[in-house]
């Protein structure tokens, strides 16, 4: 049985995962981070983006919001973010209005504060909907 490493995923609101998992892969702001067992420590922010879970020989998803951080050490992962999802936690229609609200607002600019939240606001329901379309395929 491959090794693994204990991962814990926690919003200001619950505790969404906590498993013990083959990988992770989260996306960071320097890029992709692929972790497994024995991890050297570290901290990484992260993207709006992806989770990505290897258990049991098959990967699941989460969709993770802005102001997230990874820290790691040798047997467990922790990530913080303000937001997170299982697949099935994911409402579609409300995720689909989002993404038309803001690409609408990024499609009539007024100020640059409106335009940084509209493209955060935009990524948060891409990523929502991808993260169900991932765990179909
Ligand atoms: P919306 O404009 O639809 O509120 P948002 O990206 O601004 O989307 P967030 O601020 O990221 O929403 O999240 C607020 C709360 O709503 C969080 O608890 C988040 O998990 C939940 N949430 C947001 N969008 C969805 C969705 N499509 N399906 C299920 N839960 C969602």
């Amino acid at each position: 049985m491959a090794s693994t490493i204990k991962l814990d995923v926690v919003t200001p609101e619950r505790v969404v995962y906590s498993q013990d998992v083959e990988m992770v892969i989260a996306r960071s702001l320097d890029g992709d981070l692929g972790i497994l067992a024995n991890h050297a420590p570290l901290i990484a922010a992260l993207k709006i983006g992806i989770l990505r879970i290897k258990k049991d020989n098959r990967f699941s998803h989460l969709a993770i919001s802005g102001g997230g951080f990874m820290e790691v050490s040798p047997e467990k992962v922790t990530i913080l973010a303000d937001t997170a999802e299982r697949p099935g936690e994911i409402d579609v229609e409300r995720a689909k209005a989002a993404k038309e609200r803001a690409e609408r607002r990024l499609a009539s600019p007024r100020d640059d504060v409106d335009q940084f939240r509209a493209e955060a606001a935009l990524q948060r329901a891409v990523t929502r909907l991808e993260t169900i379309e991932k765990e179909r395929s």
